[in-house]
């Protein structure tokens, strides 16, 4: 998923840039302003409709910083540049803080319930309890195709390293130390144990997808309306993009979904608004071993790398539910991915998914692949355009002609 503006080069023009400085060290900051950018600045027609009200001047404040191991775009929309910035100084500290409760790339309380003796009861305080609980309940629900107790599986295969493969009896023995069984959290009381020596939770499916639903509600706390955040590839687009290629009155924004072996090459644009868009796939954090390919969405039940058919996109309001089942929906992949989104949706959880599925080069001549596409039957009201192999799965409101009955002899 790519950040898209959608600004032609002439509002571009009117744009100047100014380097800040942030209050952390080594945080990439860059500060875009557009002065009466996206107001009707000056009304035409005189007094009446000066009175009447044409839209206020509005300022957008872009910046980027490191987070979560990642960068993280920020873009908001504001009545004017000091409402802009602070909102976006919000978000930035929002960031900040899940980050420093979830890393386990240094010592956080997440790390610290990982390096726990089996038993000992830590406390991790309510808001990462009620967390946790909450991701082992999605264990569940997804028949553990998510499993945020991957730890030992990352470790085994080093997809924090290199990339190596396991033996056998060390494959097990991650296998014995995955699961949801594997810890006790109480939200009452605030803590959390693990219950084996080996345990550990792996923030990488989920941590991103919760801090932009905290981000979400700061940025309102915040009275911004409309914003998009990136944040790894994750995308949470509130309201509208005001720039919007429809006029001043804006429209939802757009994003791209890559192919899922070209991350530069999108295949389809969406539209959005107050959803937030997650892609799980291999391309990009893969590591090799051996000349194989390791993929980095692993399956808990056999404790290997997931098959990897493409890539699965989800929308949905919850930027966590999308960050959850985007795995879950990779690791099951497109049959029963498909399923399990029908049976929470009707079990109330709002979400859609896009499968894009690579069938494999095309033919010795041609070095394209074949792409396939299985979405869910609400997620082509969001498709603005795609790729002719994938559009017919994609285009809303098609009605085939009626089919006549076949000759019969
Ligand atoms: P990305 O991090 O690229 O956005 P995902 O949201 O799909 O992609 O998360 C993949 C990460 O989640 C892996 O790098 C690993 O840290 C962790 N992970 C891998 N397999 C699983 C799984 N089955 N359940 C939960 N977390 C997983
Ligand atoms: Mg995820």
């Amino acid at each position: 998923m790519r950040l898209r503006l959608n600004l032609s080069p002439k509002q571009m023009s009117k744009m100047h840039r100014a380097e800040a400085t942030g209050p952390g060290a080594g945080i990439l900051l860059a500060v875009i302003l557009a002065s009466g950018l996206f107001g009707l600045a000056a009304p035409v027609g005189g007094g009446a409709e000066e009175k009447s009200g044409a839209a206020p001047a509005r300022e957008l404040v872009e910046r980027r910083l490191a987070s979560m191991g990642t960068f993280l775009d920020v873009a908001v929309v504001a009545a004017n540049r000091e409402t802009g910035l602070a909102a976006s100084e919000r978000v930035v500290a929002e960031a900040r803080r899940v980050e420093d409760l979830l890393t386990t790339w240094r010592d956080s309380p997440l790390s610290r319930l990982n390096a726990a003796a089996p038993g000992e009861e830590v406390a991790v305080g309510p808001e990462l309890a009620a967390l946790l609980a909450e991701m082992l309940r999605w264990s569940a629900r997804t028949d553990e195709a998510f499993d945020p107790t991957v730890a030992p599986l990352m470790r085994a295969w080093d997809l924090r390293g290199a990339g190596r493969v396991p033996d056998r009896s060390e494959l097990a023995a991650a296998v014995a130390a995955t699961g949801p069984g594997r810890f006790r959290v109480s939200p009452e009381l605030g803590t959390a144990a693990r219950l084996h020596p080996a345990a550990g939770i792996d923030e990488g499916a989920w941590g991103k997808g919760y801090a932009l639903d905290r981000i979400a509600e700061r940025l309102a706390e915040a009275g911004v309306g409309d914003a998009l955040i990136d944040l790894g590839g994750q995308t949470l687009a509130l309201g509208r993009d005001p720039s919007g290629a429809s006029g001043a009155s804006g429209k939802a924004w757009r994003i791209g979904i890559a192919h899922p072996r070209e991350r530069q090459r999108p295949v389809a644009t969406l539209s959005v608004s107050n959803l937030s868009a997650s892609t799980s796939a291999n391309s990009e954090r893969g590591r090799t071993a051996g000349g194989h390919p390791i993929g980095h969405e692993l399956d808990p039940h056999t404790g290997e790398p997931a098959f990897d058919f493409g890539s699965a996109t989800v929308l949905a309001p919850s930027a966590l539910v999308a960050d959850v089942l985007s795995t879950a929906f990779f690791v099951l992949g497109p049959e029963k991915g498909l399923a399990l989104s029908e049976s929470l949706r009707r079990e109330g959880v709002a979400q859609e998914v896009l499968f894009l599925i690579d069938r494999g080069a095309r033919s010795h001549a041609q070095d394209s692949r074949r792409l396939e596409a299985l979405a869910s039957p609400g997620f082509a009201q969001h498709v603005v355009s795609a790729d002719p192999e994938i559009a017919s799965v994609l285009t809303p409101a098609v009605t085939s002609p009626p089919q006549p009955d076949p000759p019969r002899h």
